[in-house]
Order: C-alpha cells, then sequence, then structure tokens
C-alpha cells in the first residue's frame, strides 16, 4: 500500500484526506487489473504510478487555482489528468475525451467503481468535437497527447473567452514552443505563465498556461492531416 504522502505534502502543500487516499487506491487497484487488456501503461510500479501519473497531473495546480470549474481533458487516455482532478477536487465539472475506445471503455470503468459523479468520458477526436463544444470549458487541459501547435489548434475552439488551456509537457517545451510558427496568435490565445519544475525524480516538467482573448477564427481545428502536416515538429 503506497505510503510515501509526504511527497504529495512536499509538492501540493497537504497531504490528501483519508477520502482521496482511499479512491486513488482504488484507481491504481483498477489500473494494474485492466493495463494488460486496455495497454493503459508502460508504468506500472507503486511508487511511479502515484508520483510519475498521480501527482504529475497535479503540479500545475500550484499555479493554477481549481475551484467549480467545468474543464476538459483532451486525450485522457487512463485518466491523466482528467480522473485525478476529479478525485482531488470533487467540485469540478470534468469532460474526457479520448479518440481510442478501450481507454473509454476504461475510463468509465474507473467513474463506475470510485462512484465519481459529474464527470463524463466521450469518445470522439477533439478536432469533431470543437464545433459542437464551441466555447463551452472554463479550462481545457492536455497531457503528452501532441506537438504544441496541433494541441493548441485541437484545444482553442472549446475554451470559453478569458478561459485557460493548460498543458502539461515535458522538458521540450521550449523547442515546441519555437516551433510552433506563432499558431496561439493565429488562434487568438496568449502564454500567460510557463511553469517549470525542476527534476525532482520523476524529469523536468514545464506547464504552459494560455488563456484565450477571442473567439477561436472559423478556420481553426482543420481536418487532423493537415494540422500535422503542417506542424513544427521536426
Ligand atoms: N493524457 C494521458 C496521459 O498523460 O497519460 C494519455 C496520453 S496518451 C500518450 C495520448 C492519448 O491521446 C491517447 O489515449 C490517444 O488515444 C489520445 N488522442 C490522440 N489524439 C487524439 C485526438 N485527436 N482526439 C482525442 N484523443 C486523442
Amino acid at each position: 500500500m503506497f505510503n510515501n504522502w509526504k511527497i504529495f505534502e512536499n509538492i501540493l502543500g497537504f497531504i490528501p484526506s483519508e477520502q482521496i487516499k482511499q479512491k486513488l487506491n482504488e484507481y491504481y487497484k483498477i489500473l494494474l487489473e485492466e493495463n494488460a487488456k486496455y495497454n493503459l501503461t508502460r508504468i506500472i510500479s507503486e511508487e511511479e504510478v502515484y508520483e510519475k501519473h498521480f501527482l504529475d497531473s497535479l503540479l500545475f495546480t500550484k499555479e493554477f487555482k481549481i475551484s467549480d470549474q467545468n474543464i476538459l481533458d483532451i486525450g485522457s487516455g487512463p485518466g491523466f489528468p482528467g480522473i485525478v482532478l476529479k478525485i482531488f477536487y470533487p467540485e469540478t465539472e470534468i469532460t474526457l475525451v479520448d479518440s481510442n475506445n478501450k481507454k473509454v471503455n476504461f475510463l468509465n470503468i474507473v467513474i463506475e467503481k470510485l462512484k465519481l459523479e459529474r464527470i463524463v468520458a466521450k469518445h470522439v477526436r477533439a478536432e469533431e468535437l470543437a464545433r459542437i463544444e464551441n466555447e463551452k470549458y472554463d479550462v481545457v487541459i492536455s497531457r503528452a497527447v501532441a506537438y504544441l501547435d496541433v494541441i493548441l489548434e485541437l484545444a482553442s475552439r472549446f475554451a470559453k473567452i478569458g478561459g485557460q488551456i493548460i498543458l502539461l509537457k515535458g522538458p521540450r517545451a521550449d523547442d515546441e514552443i519555437k516551433n510552433s510558427k506563432n499558431i496561439d496568435q493565429k488562434l487568438k490565445l496568449s502564454l500567460d505563465k510557463k511553469q517549470i519544475l525542476e527534476d525532482t525524480g520523476f524529469g523536468e516538467r514545464i506547464n504552459l498556461f494560455y488563456s484565450k482573448k477571442q473567439s477561436t477564427p472559423e478556420l481553426y481545428p482543420r481536418d487532423y492531416a493537415k494540422i500535422v502536416k503542417e506542424s513544427g515538429k521536426k
């Protein structure tokens, strides 16, 4: 049973409540049981899942206050960060989307077994949902889904004007910014903050916080093939 809660306290500033700990333990159990079937993660040791997935999903909250926002997690996979956010901040309204049906089936198992409320998992491609859910969300978040210019284009339309897009990135975020051909300006986004987290044992993390200044121009998001073809990813 995981017991290094001190690391959560050191980073987040508080020790999770008993209810949160119990839900994380149950989540980990389901992840282990279902991992082979759904091909969810190569990280399976308890310590690594709690630190490299659960805690990593929350590092951005040191810079951004979560309360009762309506949040979209694009490409949630096994539920990072969306399910973890729901466990820690039950007052949020959360939508998880993933283009892989197996992942969505897994997310629904977790939602049901953990009795999570006001959270849904949708099997859909983000670029197909974007125009249907235009300006619906206070916060759009995404971790490890696509190169920066691609994920910004997928995410921007979902955010309300004045809303945030938060991208949980690794150490190459600066290169991705350089190679993004100012797509943020074209999408009417501005990069407000860059959170650089030193390597505390699970790699350097860079989280990017964008805000949406105006409606997304009609052109975006383009077809996925076109977005990827014109991406600055080398
Ligand atoms: N966010 C999770 C994490 O941090 O562990 C999963 C990351 S995984 C590398 C990327 C996920 O994004 C996959 O589950 C994939 O199916 C999903 N995905 C990729 N492109 C997508 C798109 N255009 N729309 C929705 N989901 C997408």
